[in-house]
């Protein structure tokens, strides 16, 4: 039987600093989510705030080693607990995010913080330092341009269809062509579809995000792509992973199967192409358990508690 989730995952993950332009910068970690900095002139927007404040200190540390601006801005993806609760460590003056996003927030943000807890335990560095959930204090339906000053362009938070969430919002810095794709595009990593409306995502959603043109992608997870065909290649492969899904799913249920059915099958037509990459076996049971709901006509994600995740991966993943 499989160790729930990620629970057993308690290796520390090499994180990597790369400047990908003047001022622009980004934290990935083989697979651990990724994060991101933004320097206007004479201030920073981060993109990302990790799962704790301890966290998101040792990230503020190696980004201190390139610049002593004060974050004004922090920008948050979507509302998963792993990207909002080390909010605080930062005293941004503006936490940016989508209306839906704080919407979720006040939904179901214990939750999530709690489930997410028990799911990756390891990425809760010092989890008694997180002061409660994080409130977004700005919000937006479609766009959000952000003046970086100083010749630096600007920076353009756009909603791009519902996808990974309801919420997501990706950061575009179209003066050097990066982009921040939140959980929208993984690149070589697994994606979690467990919150996911994978029918848009898979069509409008990831068409917008391909629409502008990036020739830098940092995506939720996984190597920045550099170059236009790594990017196309990321999102390429996102897009791969949910058609996959939604056929595999979609054909057993038109063929009466059960969702254990549809796990089995799904699982073994993904696993070849992507079982090795990182938090595969942990997404798969939440990932098809959502897209067997959204095909039954469930609208919205039903929330995941701590005890739910315990059900739904006994049922599957053992
Ligand atoms: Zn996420």
């Amino acid at each position: 039987m499989k160790a729930f989730a990620s629970s057993a995952d308690l290796v520390a993950k090499e994180q990597t600093l790369e400047v990908l332009a003047d001022g622009v910068y980004a934290l990935t970690a083989e697979g651990d989510p990724n994060v991101g900095a933004i320097e206007g002139e004479d201030f920073l927007v981060c993109f990302e705030a990790m799962a704790t404040p301890v966290a998101a200190a040792g990230w503020l540390e190696r980004l201190r080693e390139h610049t002593t601006k004060p974050v004004r801005y922090l920008v948050l993806s979507h509302y998963h607990a792993v990207r909002v609760l080390g909010a605080s460590a930062f005293g941004a003056d503006v936490i940016a995010a989508h209306d839906n996003t704080r919407a979720l927030i006040a939904e179901r943000g214990q939750q999530d913080w709690e489930s997410e807890l028990g799911r990756m335990p390891r990425l809760f560095r010092d989890p008694s330092s997180i002061p409660g959930l994080t409130w977004p204090t700005v919000t937006f339906s479609d766009r959000l341009t952000i003046h970086l000053g100083g010749g630096r362009g600007e920076l353009v938070l756009t909603y791009c269809g519902r996808g990974h969430t309801e919420g997501d919002i990706v950061a575009w810095l179209p003066k050097r062509k990066i982009l921040f794709a939140g959980d929208l595009v993984e690149a070589q990593a697994a994606l979690y579809t467990g919150d996911a409306f994978h029918r848009e995502w898979a069509a409008g959603t990831l068409d917008a995000v391909a629409a502008l043109g990036a020739e830098s992608l940092v995506g939720g997870r996984g190597a920045v792509a550099r170059g236009e065909q790594a990017v196309s290649a990321a999102i390429r492969q996102t897009r791969d992973f949910l058609t996959t899904m939604l056929e595999q799913v979609s054909a057993v249920r038109a063929a009466g199967g059960t969702l254990r059915d549809a796990f089995m099958a799904a699982h073994s037509a993904l696993a070849p192409r992507y079982g090795r990459w990182p938090i595969f076996e942990h997404c798969m049971p939440f990932n098809v358990s959502r897209l067997w709901d959204e095909l039954s006509g469930t609208e919205r994600p039903v929330i995941w508690t701590a005890q739910r995740d315990r059900e739904v991966w006994d049922h599957l993943q053992d």
